[in-house]
């Protein structure tokens, strides 16, 4: 097969610049253009030398039905609104769908699924090997533990991050929720407490979030129970770690049927 051509969205971000340099140095994959949102300063500038790589011809552009004529996949590191935009068109041009980008609501999801009958999506809100295999202990460890074990997920992110708790800890909250055999919903979540906030609800899963410095991503699922606890972490050290994955999972959807696929998907971790 010859080499699978990629898009990356906000080329000029932080994770765009990082999956722009796992591109180039990939086997099996160049890159076929970079998106930037309309009326960014960036435009028209070279992704090759905004990643600190030689320049490589390929401009900023904020036109991706034109960049997406000859590509055979989007790498999607950027903002909800953005994203939602770009699942029509990869839809319509039968290109793979990779979507890292957090924060999207309920409905927004529902928009990404609703094309996935037609059009591969591979989305997950943390594409590191580590935190998926820790997903996958979660489950296992909520399943194992009753409610008298109260779970706790802490966060942390660098001061940029916009959007809290982070997708990783509500994927790991889902995890823990289907351990349980729980839905992820209000009545059996605490997303941050101020004030008189009464006692713990029995059975939810609390979130809480730290912000500031450069952390690229620390999660903690703790289990209290009585007089002991459990405490599964992960840290990621640089966000090249999600770009390769994010490259590895495009990769491995080339050529697969329609669906809505995850990180465990690509990993072999669904069960
Ligand atoms: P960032 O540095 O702010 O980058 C986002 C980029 O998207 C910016 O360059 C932004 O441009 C651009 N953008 C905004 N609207 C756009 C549009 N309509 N079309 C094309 N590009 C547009 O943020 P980041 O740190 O790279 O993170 C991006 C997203 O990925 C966040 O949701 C983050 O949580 C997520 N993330 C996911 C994973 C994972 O493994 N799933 C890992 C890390 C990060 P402007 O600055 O001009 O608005």
């Amino acid at each position: 097969m010859s080499d699978m051509r990629l898009i990356v969205a906000g080329a000029g971000g932080r994770m765009g610049r990082a999956l722009v340099r796992a591109i180039a140095d990939s086997k099996g994959a160049v890159l076929a253009g970079a998106l930037e949102a309309p009326g960014s300063e960036l435009l028209g500038k070279d992704a090759g030398v905004l990643a600190g790589l030689p320049a490589n011809g390929i401009k900023l552009s904020a036109d991706l039905w034109a960049m997406s004529k000859d590509a055979d996949g989007i790498l999607d590191f950027t903002v909800p609104a953005a994203t939602i935009a770009n699942v029509a068109i990869a839809a319509e041009r039968g290109i793979v769908h990779v979507v890292g980008t957090t924060g999207l609501s309920g409905s927004d999801n529902a928009v990404i699924k609703s094309v996935t009958n037609r059009a591969v999506v591979v989305q997950s809100g943390n594409m590191s090997l580590g935190v998926n295999l820790l997903a996958a202990v979660v489950k296992r460890v909520a399943k194992a533990l009753d409610e008298s074990f109260d779970i706790e997920i802490v966060e942390s992110h660098h001061r940029m991050k916009v959007d809290a708790p982070s997708g990783t800890a509500l994927m790991l909250g889902q995890a823990a929720a289907s351990g349980r055999g729980i839905p992820l919903d209000e009545a059996h979540s605490e997303r941050g407490r101020d004030g008189i906030t009464g006692a713990r609800k029995p059975g939810a899963i609390g979130f809480a979030s730290l912000r500031g410095g450069t952390v690229a991503g620390d999660h903690s699922v703790t289990f209290l129970g009585p007089f002991e606890r459990l405490t599964l972490s992960h840290q990621a050290e640089d966000r090249m770690l999600f770009a390769h994955g994010a490259l590895k999972a495009a990769l491995w959807a080339h050529g697969k049927n329609p669906g809505h696929y995850s990180m465990a998907d690509v990993l072999g971790l669904a069960d």
